[in-house]
């Protein structure tokens, strides 16, 4: 077996797009140029984050999420059964409440709707993961729509109860989609595929769920049920696959970058499903205070990989490196050292229009991460 080196460094997945995509995208949407003059811009766009993680010394990279409007919308993007709907075309009035009491900004999300029978017709991500290796001897992980996140945002009585007459209704068909999605992943050479699942994070206090649940008519007897079929639904995802590293990502939302709007707490609320996950690496939030400690996991052991994060994305300020050390040094204690892989928190802009840093930000960030990388290294080796 190939040693690895320790302490590994990676990403969650997103990346801030440049000006100059943002104009293309623009410019193709008024008409003024071709499907095919975007495409071009948006190779450019993954290539630059290919070359700009390398230069920042990421050892695992990412394609940046350059093509995805969001980590979540992009199915609608490529699967018709599918279909991207404004949620303030869905609200209903119970849901209508839970935006006032929570200041929610609604406005510029969209949901990516079940409307037909869920197939995959076409590859969600495998085709990114393709094209960022030929610019790249790196490995490249693949950020992919978790089964929970996806179904809660995508499962509406209104639009989707003809085909699944209950969320319950879909669940083989939508993580039979991702299954196959992940196996097409290991063939296309993924070094890592990890199931985004902001809809566990949100467990913390149930608030965003509720909002969720009520504007898509999902009615459950008790919350606490949705605790197992977040594990359920995991399980499903990833039965029978071998052969390639799956993980979940566990984040409390990241669309802005004001910290009071999002959920606090730690890990506690979601421990057992969390330790019932048949996957090999966790990507947690660690950076931010409002993941709570690591004293959950001394008390609930986790035995495989930890995709620590060290990088507070919505935090303007650029860590130092030995500040990162610091964070890894303790996490360390409880995952064991061998079990740790640096990243950010998450993604440094899960949407296209919402990047919680700029670029020049970010990349820092990633170097920054990379240093404390080199300083453990020695410390430890
Ligand atoms: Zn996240």
């Amino acid at each position: 077996m190939v040693e690895r080196a320790l302490f590994p460094t990676s990403v969650v997945g997103s990346l801030p797009r440049p000006e100059w995509l943002l104009e293309a995208i623009a410019a193709y949407e008024g008409g003024k140029i071709e499907e095919s003059q975007l495409k071009e811009y948006y190779d450019e766009a993954v290539i630059l984050a290919v070359k700009q993680q390398e230069t920042a010394g990421v050892d695992e990279i990412s394609d940046g999420e350059q093509r995805r409007f969001s980590f979540l919308a992009f199915v609608a993007e490529r699967i018709p059964s599918f279909k991207l709907i404004p949620t303030t075309e869905l609200m209903t009035r119970e849901a209508e409440e839970y935006v006032k009491s929570m200041n929610l900004h609604v406005g510029v999300i969209s949901n990516p709707v079940i409307v037909g029978p869920i197939k995959r017709t076409a590859p969600l991500v495998a085709e990114e993961v393709k094209f960022a290796m030929k610019y790249t001897q790196k490995p490249v992980m693949a950020p992919l729509i978790g089964p929970l996140t996806l179904l809660i945002n995508s499962w509406n009585k209104e639009r989707s109860g003809r085909y699944y007459t209950t969320p319950e209704d879909a669940f083989g068909d939508l993580t039979k989609m991702l299954r196959e999605e992940i196996l097409a992943l290991k063939e296309a050479g993924a070094s890592f595929v990890q199931l985004d699942e902001p809809a566990i994070g949100n467990f913390v206090d149930f608030r965003y769920t509720r909002w969720l649940l009520a504007l898509n008519g999902w009615k459950l007897g008790d919350l606490s049920e949705l605790h197992k079929i977040a594990s359920d639904l995991i399980n499903m995802t990833v039965k029978g696959v071998s052969g390639i590293d799956v993980g979940v990502h566990i984040c409390r939302g990241n669309w802005r970058s004001d910290e009071e709007h999002y959920s606090h707490g730690g890990y506690e609320p979601m421990i057992d499903e969390i330790l019932d996950m048949k996957v090999k690496r966790l990507v947690l939030e660690y950076a931010t205070k409002r993941a709570g400690t690591y004293q959950v996991f001394r008390d609930h052991p986790w035995h495989g990989e930890v995709g620590l994060g060290v990088i507070d994305v919505k935090d303007p300020r650029v860590e130092s490196p030995k500040e990162v050390v610091a964070r890894v040094e303790e996490a360390s204690k409880i995952f064991g050292e061998e079990n740790i892989i640096l990243n950010p928190d998450c993604g440094f802009a899960s949407g296209r229009p919402w990047p919680v840093v700029n670029r020049r930000i970010a990349y820092a960030k990633l170097s920054a991460q990379s240093e404390a990388a080199k300083l453990l290294r020695k410390k430890h080796a």
